[in-house]
């Protein structure tokens, strides 16, 4: 018997894997997660391919895995959203009573499937990967993960696990928990971190891509660092209103200097001290309204209340069909609720 997700039946394990230009990966990575989930399942397993808007062949590819197997649920959204958005909408759309979260590109081995179900079986709500070594990634990388880290631990208010991606085993309770929380701006394993329940790691060596390039640039890596931050800490605010302070009371000071100065000295120069306070000023200021304003931003975003994700094509059991548009409302409302 096969468990789909029109079945009466959940499947016992649902994998949901963001996809964007993994054309060259997909393949592999069918054959080894319907591998280790049969193995896992018998055959009560879902897998959630999300194309997150891909330029390559992933869209065909996809097709004719979920043509092949009905196990296979492919689903394209409407465009480029973003990883964490894919991944929103296939956690969405899964439905079995424990997810998987893993990426395309085979650096986070299918195959620890069975260590993580093993953690479960013994009471485990959530267990993440964590990685014991990065295996193909470069100095810089590490070295600003480990500072991303170190900044993060420091700041966020709750402790999210460090050497951590998505790479992780949830149970359907913990999942409904994560889909409750209605917010824009995703950043997935600290909002996972924040439901809380029993969390355990599980170790792991993390290997290179398969193939392809990774799909974060610098720019998008320090953006998700700073949303990392800002999503789970208001302590950059606390910091600015610190150094407002700290400026005043220099400030006041200061003042004391000058009226004494103006009072009992004879001054006319102090072109220099001029300038410096006021490029150091000015400076504080940018900066200070810099992260009030990316707050601002966040926000704004908020307020909007866009849907997460638009979805334009859901194929389950082999059959294509191009969801309609009340349909694409219907889950991109659904999301938000
Ligand atoms: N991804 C996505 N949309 C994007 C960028 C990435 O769905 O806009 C997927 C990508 O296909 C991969 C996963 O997210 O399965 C992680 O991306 P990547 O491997 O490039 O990140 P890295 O491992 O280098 O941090
Ligand atoms: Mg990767």
């Amino acid at each position: 018997m096969t468990a789909t997700s029109h079945g009466g039946d959940r499947p016992a394990v649902s994998a949901v894997v963001p996809c964007f230009n993994e054309a060259k990966n997909l393949f592999l990575l069918y054959r080894r997660l319907a591998k280790v989930l049969k193995q896992e399942t018998g055959n009560h397993y879902e897998i959630v391919l999300v194309d997150d808007g891909s330029k390559d062949e992933t869209w065909p590819h996809m097709l004719e895995i979920a043509k092949r197997d009905v196990n296979v649920v492919a689903v394209r959204l409407s465009r480029n959203h973003g990883h964490q958005l894919a991944l929103s909408a296939g956690l969405k759309l899964c439905t079995g009573d424990r997810i998987l979260i893993i990426d395309a590109d085979l650096q986070d081995p299918p195959e620890l499937l069975a260590d993580m179900m093993a953690l479960m079986d013994n009471g485990a709500q959530i267990v993440y990967g964590q990685r014991r070594r990065r295996a193909g990634e470069t100095w810089f990388k590490r070295k600003s993960a480990a500072l991303y880290y170190f900044l993060l631990e420091r700041l966020a208010d709750i402790a999210i696990p460090r050497d951590t991606g998505d790479f992780r085993l949830m149970s359907r309770r913990a999942l409904d928990l994560l889909l409750a929380m209605p917010e824009q701006q995703r950043f997935i394993r600290g909002m996972v971190a924040w439901v809380g329940l029993d969390q355990r790691p599980l170790l792991y060596d993390r290997h290179p891509r398969h193939a392809g390039e990774t799909k974060y640039t610098l720019v998008k890596m320090i953006g998700f660092a700073i949303s990392g931050i800002t999503s789970f800490s208001v302590t950059p605010l606390r910091i600015a209103a610190a150094l407002g302070v700290f400026v005043s009371i220099l400030a006041v000071l200061s003042l004391g200097h000058t009226i004494f100065s103006w009072l009992f000295l004879d001054t006319v120069s102090g072109w220099t001290s001029v300038m410096t306070g006021m490029l150091v000023l000015s400076g504080v200021q940018l900066l200070v309204l810099g992260i009030i304003g990316e707050y601002l931003g966040r926000v704004y975003v908020e307020v909007k209340k866009r849907p997460l994700f638009l979805i334009d094509t859901i194929v389950r059991n082999g059959d294509a069909s191009a969801v309609q548009t009340a349909e694409i409302q219907h889950h991109a409302a659904e999301a938000v609720a």
